[in-house]
């Protein structure tokens, strides 16, 4: 099941180049009271909404998925989580580079261990990336990421795939510079999610898609899941050793090499095989 959101509050479930508007199965949601539970509520419910959406879609209207402009497929998630360094090929970049590295050794990810971005730099490709410090590098970074889909914490590695509701593409922007990456990663719209989220069932195996990433119609980046050093169930270990997680929390897994900058005006394309592509155009937030 390939599930979108529009307009804020439209549940659409993508059908090929078609997206039916199944909001009316949200109907069922429980209406929380403050104070909220922690992650988002469709994601936390989505086995009883499954269903739902099913006995519902052959009802329901359809619109043309080319023209409609997508939200973040989550809304609400509680944490957004990133690898630093997940990709050989990338560290061997970074320490290359002396605008990645900073002066900084560059390490290995568990050195560093997992980071986190704000909730608040979460953007749907309709939001489009907005650009601070735009004399500073700002580079694109196409990432798999995947969506939790039940509360765990201590979670071995061959049960973690059983956390994951789904996946998604990820673009974790980030603003070069000597700042902790929480920060320089958390700015409005620097982690951008989309185009809609397919959910586990849909993955045979998360660690065998190919990545891809374009400016302008340029290739930048071009890779395949296998490379990563820690995949999706190591990293679910390795993160709820130390917190919870929560349906809806997102997992940004890495990136590969061939990271660079954008400016305003640049459109990015960003797409893994079986998550679909979004087009993300680039602003300066003015
Ligand atoms: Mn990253």
């Amino acid at each position: 099941m390939k599930l979108a959101r529009f307009q804020g509050n439209r549940l659409g479930l993508v059908e090929g180049e078609r997206v039916r508007d199944v909001t009316l199965a949200l109907d069922d949601l429980p209406a929380p009271r403050w104070p909220l539970p922690i992650g988002d509520l469709v994601i936390a419910h989505l086995d009883r909404l499954r269903p739902r959406i099913d006995a519902l879609a052959p009802s329901q209207p359809t619109l043309a998925l080319a023209s409609l402009p997508l939200d973040s497929p989550i809304a609400n998630p509680g944490k957004i989580l990133g690898a630093p360094v997940n990709y050989r090929d990338h560290a061997a970049e970074a320490k290359a580079d002396s605008g990645i590295a900073q002066g900084r050794t560059v390490k290995t990810l568990k050195d560093w261990g997992v980071f986190q971005k704000a909730t608040s730099a979460l953007a749907g490709p309709a939001q489009g990336v907005k650009l601070r410090f735009p004399d500073q590098r700002n580079d694109h970074e196409v990432e798999l990421v995947a969506v939790i889909g039940k509360t765990g914490t201590n979670i071995a590695a061959r049960q973690a795939l059983d956390h994951v509701a789904g996946y998604a593409v990820g673009l974790d922007m980030t603003l070069r510079g000597p700042e902790f990456p929480g920060l320089r990663k958390s700015i409005d719209s620097y982690a951008v999610l989309g185009p809609w989220l397919t959910t586990a069932d849909e993955i045979a195996d998360p660690q065998a898609l190919d990545l891809r990433l374009a400016v302008n119609g340029v290739e930048r980046q071009r890779a395949n899941t296998r490379e990563m050093t820690m995949g999706v169930a190591e990293l679910i270990e390795y993160a709820s050793r130390y917190f919870t997680l929560h349906p809806g929390d997102l997992i940004y897994t890495g990136t590969p090499a061939g990271v660079g900058p954008v400016r305003a005006g640049d459109v990015i394309e960003a797409g893994i095989a079986g998550l679909g592509v979004m087009r993300i155009a680039v602003r300066d937030a003015g």
